[in-house]
């Protein structure tokens, strides 16, 4: 019996929940940004994230440290400040920060800027009329919901707004189109009080001396991992898991890695039992609700950040945001780390404003920029940065 490989899907009236002036999509880094900023501009927010806590990788992701935080003013000093007075930041390169408190602190501040927050619902499609996007289709326990706006900010990470709306987009790096891996983050307790906080590697050189190199790459294809030591004593966590030739604006590919990446946190907990002595009889204490994705889509903006910006560290007239960490590439097909310095380069807001559509602006790792400059500028304090000029544009 042959199926059918397309089905039509009938249209329906669907309720409108509201209408605001500014309608956030994800609610990470630069989502928390751009929902807060404009809503203490006095602006009728609505922000709409598909997990249950604000704060993407922050909280939901399980990520630390808090790069290109610190050179930044705003909610990047705003937030760092509260952690610090709250004894909750600090551990590797004292940049890291407890994220169960970040989850609570980022509610508070949400709220008390007046967003209107709907945790658990999905951006499902555009309302576009003539090039315009004029609010979302969103999905929850609810059912189907319309929000109407005069501004849609995309912060999805994977640019999910912009490209249903038809930008134009790229994903990966010129030529073969590879992309970064993923990453499942994991939360370990009973480290070592004695095992130096910043150094990230040091138990890797030592697993592979008791284990062989060969055999630990063959089960974790990554040997540059790190382990990130948390404020609370004993407690860290690690990058170390690569789910490679993975998607994460694939559904299939989505949960595919999220499996690999579990099956692989499984191998690193067996492997910690053979540096006992180094590490200390860790165990697993938390796996992230989501696992991380590095680079999807970039959607192409009236300003394209190209390699020679990077390189030449160049500042625009409609600088947003200086970009001071460096480029650091988890190579999509080998097991190893590229990274690069450079002189510091900006984002001009131009690179958040899609070339062809009005009322809509993306913000975070999603914005327009060549694979070279993403991996330089997708960190959070970044993302966040984008986020509030964003929010002080609309
Ligand atoms: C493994 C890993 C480690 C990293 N380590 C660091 C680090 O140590 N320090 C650092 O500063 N940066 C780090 N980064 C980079 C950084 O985490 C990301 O680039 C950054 O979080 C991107 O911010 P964002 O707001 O664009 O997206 P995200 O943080 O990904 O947030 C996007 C939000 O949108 C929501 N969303 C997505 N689609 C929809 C939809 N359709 N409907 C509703 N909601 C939706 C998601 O649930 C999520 O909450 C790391 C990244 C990875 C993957």
């Amino acid at each position: 019996m042959s199926q059918a490989s397309r089905i039509e899907r009938s249209s329906m009236s669907v309720e409108v929940r509201n209408h605001c002036d500014v309608l956030v999509i994800g609610a990470g880094p630069a989502g928390f940004g751009a929902a807060v900023t404009a809503a203490r501009r006095g602006r009728k927010v609505t922000l709409v994230e598909y997990g249950c806590k604000l704060g993407g990788m922050w909280t939901l992701g399980l990520l630390s440290p808090f790069f290109d935080n610190r050179h930044h003013d705003g909610l990047n000093a705003e937030l760092r400040n509260h952690l610090q007075a709250s004894g909750h930041w600090g551990g590797l390169w004292d940049m890291s920060f407890d994220p169960t408190e970040m989850t609570l602190l980022l509610d508070e501040m949400a709220l008390d800027a007046g967003v209107d927050i709907l945790l658990h619902t999905l951006f499902t499609e555009p309302i576009v009329e003539d090039g315009r996007v004029k609010g979302c289709f969103v999905e929850n326990k609810s059912g189907c919901q319309a929000i109407l706006a005069d501004m849609v900010i995309d912060c999805t990470g994977d640019g999910d707004v912009a490209a249903r709306a038809g930008a134009r987009y790229e994903i990966g790096r010129p030529g073969d189109g590879a992309f970064q891996p993923m990453t499942m983050m994991f939360k370990i307790g009973g480290v070592k009080e004695e095992y130096p906080r910043d150094d990230i590697v040091g138990w890797f050189r030592e697993l592979t001396k008791v284990l062989g190199e060969e055999q630990v790459l063959s089960e974790i294809p990554f040997d540059h991992p790190a382990i990130i030591k948390l404020p609370r004593p004993g407690e860290a966590l690690i990058q170390w898991t690569h789910a490679k030739r993975r998607l994460g604006c694939d559904g299939d590919d989505l949960s595919k890695g999220i499996l690999e990446g579990r099956r692989q946190v499984r191998k690193a907990m067996e492997f910690f039992g053979s540096i006992k002595s180094v590490l200390g009889d860790v165990y697993l204490l938390e796996l992230p609700a989501v696992i991380g994705v590095r680079e999807t889509r970039r959607i192409l903006g009236k300003y394209y950040i190209t390699d020679e910006d990077v390189r030449n560290g160049r500042r625009f007239d409609d600088g947003i945001c200086l970009v001071r960490f460096g480029v650091d590439i988890h190579e999509p097909e080998e097991s190893k780390q590229t990274c690069f310095g450079h002189a510091g380069f900006e984002i001009p807001m131009r690179s958040l404003i899609p070339e062809d559509l009005t009322g809509l602006l993306v913000a975070g790792r999603c914005i327009s920029g060549s694979y070279i400059a993403h991996a330089a500028y997708r960190v959070t304090g970044n993302c966040l940065k984008m986020g509030e000029a964003a929010g002080n544009y609309v």
